[in-house]
């Protein structure tokens, strides 16, 4: 851990014309496309000893697995420039005669996709289904109909309801003051009551915002189903790509596709100030442990809002940095266990994606199941977001926690759906995300700061990062570094 004041003072510098600071998804994806506009002499410096960022990976003997990112859903065939890059990786391997894509068959998560231990079995899908009554069934009906209807739905201005990106989504009233409510509040106002129906809905909050119907905008809620419209010849809209090392293996190919030059790690940026012909930025090498300035003509800032409103202290007015109150960011544990083997209770063997119903997880990722070889031996994702009033208190609470305290909670957890399994545990890492992932509470994704933080200053430093989305996957951190190059090439 540094702190600015102790930090050496800048003892050289270096010149760009364009500085990309940080180096996860947006980052990567800025630098792609400056490049492929031909645009050269770029530098991306990242404070880590890797690139990546929330999409980081790790790997053993027996898997890569994810630390973050594991997913992304078939996407919509009209974001064209997701589908572009989808087609240079080949995950997307042609089209058909009405432009549907072809998906490569080795990186659609095979089946059996997903399953759910409830009532003492392991079921199919995460729906709950086993030994649940017909009324619940019903309200599930009602649900889906009820998306369906917000899946379809265009505002006057022609533009869907509910897309990917966030901003592409229409300006109509209508659907926006969803934001000023909880889905809570939503769901209550539809008379919404099955105990199943509401867990599920939550479990779903949890998995993408780290957070519960209470804390989530119901414009976000609902999101997070009506936007999903993505189509292949071999997949539809529910179908998933996912990779041993999750999103690692798209931020790999992202850096694959630009010039290997210009990319550095260890590069802590501390400061960044106004200069007449750019910006000055003050960079920490961690490595050599010295400090020194880079002056550029223009910068990407793809640092999370709660990073920025350090770094722009000298350079926006005192009640600019009040919006950034508004960013708040859910805690995640994620655990990597190597398992010799899963005991199994009744019912579906080991899926992609295991859910447990009732507990505070969202459940594991099996990180082999891509693998044709099915060993018994297997690296398992473990994905604990840390739900709680306040995001702050959490994440304090987190910190207090050491190694085995974590181990407890985990191994219990799994314990109880797969008794014994402690004995076949080969080793375990932990990591802790402080600031996992934008929560989209009530009033943010539209509101006013999630838009201000987004304005570039002075024509020369702009930002992206997919907290400014406020919603925080792939395809808009993608998104966001494509919109800021874009900001760039127009100056
Ligand atoms: C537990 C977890 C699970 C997730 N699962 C999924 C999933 O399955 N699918 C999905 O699509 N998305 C998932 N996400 C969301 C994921 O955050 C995004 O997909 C994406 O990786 C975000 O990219 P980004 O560029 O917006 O931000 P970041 O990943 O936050 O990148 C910012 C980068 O800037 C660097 N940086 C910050 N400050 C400085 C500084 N001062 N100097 C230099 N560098 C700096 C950081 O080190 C980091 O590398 C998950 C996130 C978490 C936490």
């Amino acid at each position: 851990m540094h702190h600015i004041e102790t930090l050496p003072k800048p003892t050289r510098s270096i010149e760009t014309d364009t500085l990309i600071i940080g180096g996860g998804i947006s980052a990567l994806s800025a630098k792609r496309w400056l490049e492929k506009q031909g645009q050269r002499n770029i530098l991306l410096v990242e404070m880590d000893d890797h690139f990546g960022g929330n999409s980081h990976f790790g790997k053993n003997s027996v898997s890569a697995y994810p630390w973050g990112a594991h997913y992304i859903p078939l996407p919509d065939i009209r974001n064209i420039e997701l589908i572009d890059f989808l087609y240079e990786s080949k995950v997307i391997t042609g089209f058909d005669s009405l432009g549907i894509p072809v998906y490569n068959e080795y990186y659609l998560c095979q089946d059996p996709e997903e399953r759910l231990f409830i009532n003492g079995l392991w079921q199919e899908g995460v729906i709950p289904e086993a030994g649940i009554h017909q009324k619940d069934k019903e309200e599930f009906k009602k649900f889906a109909a009820l998306i369906n209807y917000y899946k379809s739905a265009k505002g006057t201005d022609g533009k869907d309801a509910f897309t990917i990106p966030v901003d592409k989504s229409t300006t109509d009233d209508i659907f926006r003051k969803l934001d000023k409510i909880s889905f809570k509040t939503f769901l209550d106002n539809e008379a919404f009551t099955s105990k199943y129906l509401l867990w599920y809905l939550e479990y779903c909050c949890k998995d993408d915002y780290g957070s519960n119907l209470e804390s989530t905008s119901a414009w976000a809620g609902i999101h997070y189903f009506a936007a999903r419209k993505g189509k292949g010849t071999n997949g539809n809209s529910g179908t998933i790509l996912t990779w041993p090392q999750g999103n690692g293996f798209l931020m790999e190919q992202l850096k694959l596709q630009s010039s290997q030059s210009g990319l550095m790690c260890n590069q802590l940026v501390y400061n960044i100030s106004n200069t007449n012909s750019g910006i000055d930025v003050s960079v920490y090498d961690t490595q050599k442990q010295e400090s020194y300035v880079i002056h550029t003509k223009k910068a990407i800032l793809t640092a999370p809002q709660y990073v920025n409103k350090h770094l722009l202290k000298n350079l926006i007015p005192e009640d600019k940095l009040n919006i950034y109150k508004d960013f708040e960011y859910a805690p995640w544990v994620i655990a990597n266990l190597t398992v010799n083997k899963l005991p199994q209770l009744r019912g579906l063997p080991l899926c992609w994606d295991n859910v447990i119903y009732g507990t505070q997880s969202v459940g594991y990722v099996n990180a082999n199941h891509q693998d044709l070889a099915n060993s018994l031996k297997k690296v398992i994702t473990f994905y604990l977001p840390l739900v709680g009033k306040s995001t702050d208190a959490t994440r304090k609470n987190a910190q207090a926690k050491n190694y085995e305290d974590w181990l407890k909670i985990i191994v219990s957890e799994l314990e109880y759906a797969h008794p014994g399994i402690s004995t076949f545990i080969e080793h375990v890492d932990i990591w802790i995300w402080g600031h996992g992932m934008i929560a989209p509470r009530p009033d943010f994704i539209w509101g006013q700061s999630r838009r201000m933080a987004g304005e570039p200053i002075n024509n020369k430093l702009f930002f992206a990062h997919s907290d400014l989305s406020g919603i925080s996957i792939f395809e808009e951190a993608f998104y966001q570094g494509i919109k800021a190059a874009k900001q760039v090439l127009a100056i």
